[in-house]
């Protein structure tokens, strides 16, 4: 998973990029990179870890230009290093172009290798210097028919976002896994992964970058060129159920309110006779709301929250992962001392975090501790993009429910239902992808 934008402004754009890419940060904090086009070249600064720790005032001094791209970066393919950090850039038509890309290629070994045979020589171990490699490939003076053939080839998951001389250009995969949406402040014009870096910037999201539409946005105003295919949209419902920020508006559907749908009709699948309804801090806090009105029993504090960490099943091993557990969520003895308490959270991947938190929730005082889960269970990987583990290291695919609630010493355990889930968004299940749980992969990921 990955934060796109790109920018196309009367003004100087590094300040906004900046400010844009920190509002994404949720959405990687492994790197992050921006590309700016000065009016005769591209320049490009790209640094490891957190956008602030990578930019300052001077960093930005030295991105002058009026159009740009930017990136944050949580590697799944490729891995850590900093050759991998984006935007990736490369020639086209005698000019430079920078790319930005969030998502997952299902056939980039495949692609690769058939590139490396031809004598392509790669940079990098990303996915995204593929579809780089395939755009100039296939440019002759036409930007739109390039990335149409390169998304002939391309398979899987991909929101990009791209510079060229005087131009941002951006793309969404058909199915339109990975979310990106546009808007505009004044004249300026704005694509990016969520809407939230258009309203910080100061502008309005205006709608969402259709699945399979291609974007050009120049001197000229914004230029749409839709998907010709037949329309097969299905996109990520775990964006909804845990990844975009509360405050995002994607493809029609308020992450907050869909979240806390789903706790009111968590509380209708299995209600719990408790104390307190407490979240697992942030993406919780919603459905623990919508589970305490629906039901009537008081809403609690009952975690504190460590704001200045990563996300915990992105550590690498189960010991770091267990620490890091700890470091991030502590038990509030004062509110969960002698209670009976129903934890929300939005899943359950590996199973460590859940445990951890149960047996810390019961050293706390908590009188019986039962946990309610705002998505069913994670069944299988997904290869769109998201960092789930592989399927012998889900807990879900390997135990059943009650084993599960044994295992982590809850005192009960309830799944939203696969359709209660996509009622929170009131959508057709068939508009999303829900292969993590059901293995119904939209795009044939055997082509690895
Ligand atoms: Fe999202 Fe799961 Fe589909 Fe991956 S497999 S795109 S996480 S719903």
């Amino acid at each position: 998973m990955s934060g796109v934008i790109g920018i196309y402004s009367n003004n100087a754009v590094s300040p906004s990029l900046f400010y844009g890419l920190n509002s994404l940060q949720h959405r990687g904090q492994e790197s992050a990179g921006m590309a700016v086009f000065n009016g005769e070249e591209i320049l490009r600064k790209r640094a490891m870890g957190l956008v602030i720790d990578g930019f300052d005032e001077e960093t930005l001094a030295e991105l002058p230009g009026n159009i740009g791209i930017g990136h944050v970066r949580y590697s799944k393919a490729g891995g850590a290093h900093d050759y991998n950090i984006q935007p990736v850039m490369g020639f086209i038509g005698g000019e430079t172009i920078a790319i930005a890309h969030d998502g997952n290629l299902v056939n980039y070994q495949l692609l690769r290798a058939r590139l490396e045979e031809e004598g392509m020589m790669f940079q990098t171990t990303n996915d995204t210097e593929v579809i780089l490699y395939l755009i100039t490939r296939y440019y002759e003076s036409d930007i739109v028919e390039a990335i149409r053939r390169t998304m002939d080839v391309i398979e899987g998951a991909y929101s990009v976002t791209a510079l060229m001389k005087g131009q941002v250009v951006a793309f969404r995969d058909p199915s339109g896994f990975r979310p990106l949406v546009l808007g505009r402040d004044g004249d300026d014009v704005i694509v990016a992964s969520e809407n939230a870096p258009i309203e910080i910037i100061g502008g309005e999201m205006t709608r969402n970058v259709e699945a399979g539409e291609i974007l050009v946005i120049d001197e000229t105003g914004i230029h749409s060129y839709p998907y010709e295919g037949e329309n097969r949209a299905r996109n990520c419902i775990f964006e909804y159920v845990y990844f975009a920020r509360n405050d995002a508006n994607l493809d029609d559907i308020n992450a907050y309110t869909f979240r806390r749908r789903c706790g009111e009709i968590l509380w209708k699948e299995a209600p719990c006779d408790v104390d307190l309804v407490v979240p697992v801090p942030d993406s919780g806090i919603p459905s623990a709301i919508g589970y305490a009105q629906a039901s009537g029993i008081p809403f609690g504090e009952g975690l504190v929250k460590n704001r200045y960490m990563g996300r915990t099943f992105i550590k690498p091993t189960q010991k770091e992962r267990e620490m890091a557990v700890k470091l991030k969520l502590n038990p509030l003895v004062d509110v969960v001392r002698g209670k009976s308490i129903v934890l929300l959270d939005d899943s359950i991947v590996r199973g460590t975090t859940s445990r951890n938190l149960i047996h810390r929730l019961r050293e706390a005082g908590a009188k019986e501790v039962h946990m309610r889960i705002t998505s069913p269970p994670v069944k299988y990987s997904c290869y769109y993009g998201i960092d789930t583990p592989n399927r012998k290291n889900l807990i879900a695919a390997n135990q059943t429910i009650r084993e599960i609630e044994e295992n982590i010493g809850a005192d009960s355990l309830a799944f939203i239902s696969l359709e209660g889930l996509a009622s929170a968004g009131k959508k057709e299940i068939s508009r999303y992808c829900t292969a993590c749980f059901d293995g119904d992969y939209p795009v044939d990921p055997t082509v690895i």
